[in-house]
């Protein structure tokens, strides 16, 4: 196993381990482990993050933009319809994908995952 590219593994959305087998199998519904290397997918759970990073750098501009036309030049309803909600899909849409997936690889690479209660050693069974 090579030492695989954050990016270049997440934005193809492929295994963070070996960068061959496929993150998803459907547009975003998780495998439930790698079919080349046969790393279990259980860690991944990037939650709302990709959805977060996506309103903020693209729904919000595109929504922004919706408002100022409508402001601005006052159009009939089906300009919107037209112009500002396709605008909206383009903008989000195809980058919901490799956003995830670069959210798994990075979640892999950094062994992410839920908080847990810190131990101190002198209460350890040994
Ligand atoms: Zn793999």
């Amino acid at each position: 196993m090579t030492d695989q590219s954050l990016l270049s593994v997440g934005l193809r959305c492929r295994c963070p381990r070996c960068g061959e087998g496929h993150l998803f199998k459907g547009f975003i519904t998780l495998k439930p482990e790698c079919e080349a290397c046969g790393l279990d997918y259980g860690f991944a759970d990037p939650a709302d993050g990709p959805a977060f990073f996506i309103m903020m750098t693209m729904a919000f501009p595109v929504t922004a933009f919706g408002i100022w036309l409508e402001l601005a030049y006052d159009p009939p309803f089906w300009v919107h319809v037209v112009l500002t909600l396709p605008l909206l899909l383009l903008a989000c849409v195809p980058v919901i994908r490799p956003l995830k997936g670069l959210f798994i690889a990075s979640q892999y690479r950094n062994k992410a995952g839920e908080g847990r209660l810190a131990v101190p050693a002198s209460s350890r069974a040994s």
